[in-house]
């Protein structure tokens, strides 16, 4: 960890690397946004994807939006920790600041899909992985529904691949903890215990 003349006063030797998945509608990103405001030193690691940028993002901050050219030549210079098609559309975690950052002791947040959990797991096998379930499929289809994001094809879509992501995330063995977000509160504050309890665990070891 951060170490020599390097190391800053804010930095600590508690650094954990935080994958959190689930299928869209479960709340993942609440929950991923809370995490993060709740943990003073944890850096949310903004992921480049080819997607269309719709009105809810933000350009820097949900992600950085590039196009097919430019994610091929990052790929190529193996600028990226982690990638995956989801959708058609290429998404990928770029390396140089997770790096950076774990260096400096802070809790990064990765929220990526299974395919990318599974490849991070094969680098860095003592990240830490939460996959958000939904409490149960009718109560997921009626979250989709209520987003209003999308038309009923591509919610029929997103609620099929989200069943078969589930299905996936429980087979992959890459998860150490599955919470059901039946509440988003109470949800938001089990996945901070957890994440705290680890560092705690690792720092008395
Ligand atoms: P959305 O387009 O709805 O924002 O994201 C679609 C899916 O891609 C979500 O499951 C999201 O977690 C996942 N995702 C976002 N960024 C990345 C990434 O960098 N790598 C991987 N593997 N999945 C990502």
């Amino acid at each position: 960890m951060a170490q020599g003349p390097h190391r800053l006063p804010t930095d600590t030797d508690n650094g954990l690397l935080l994958i959190i998945s689930g299928p869209s509608g479960a709340g993942k990103t609440t929950i991923t946004r809370g995490v993060e405001r709740s943990i003073a030193d944890s850096v949310f690691s903004v992921s480049c994807t080819t997607r269309a940028k719709t009105d809810a993002d933000t350009e820097g901050v949900d992600y950085h939006f590039i196009d097919d050219a430019t994610f091929e030549a990052m790929k190529s210079r193996g600028e990226f920790f982690e990638t995956a098609g989801v959708y058609g559309k290429k998404y990928g975690t770029p390396k140089a600041p997770v790096l950076e950052h774990l260096r400096r002791g802070r809790l990064v947040i990765l929220e990526i899909d299974v395919q990318g959990a599974v490849q991070i797991k094969q680098h860095v096998p003592d990240a830490f992985a939460i996959f958000i379930l939904p409490p149960t499929e009718e109560e997921l289809l009626r979250r989709l529904r209520d987003r209003k994001r999308e038309s009923t094809e591509q919610i029929t879509k997103r609620f099929n691949a989200a069943k078969a992501e589930i299905e996936s995330a429980k087979a992959s063995g890459v998860y150490n903890v599955f919470i059901v977000n039946d509440a988003i509160d109470a949800a938001i504050k089990r996945a901070c215990d957890l994440v705290q309890g680890e560092r705690t665990r690792r720092a008395g070891k």
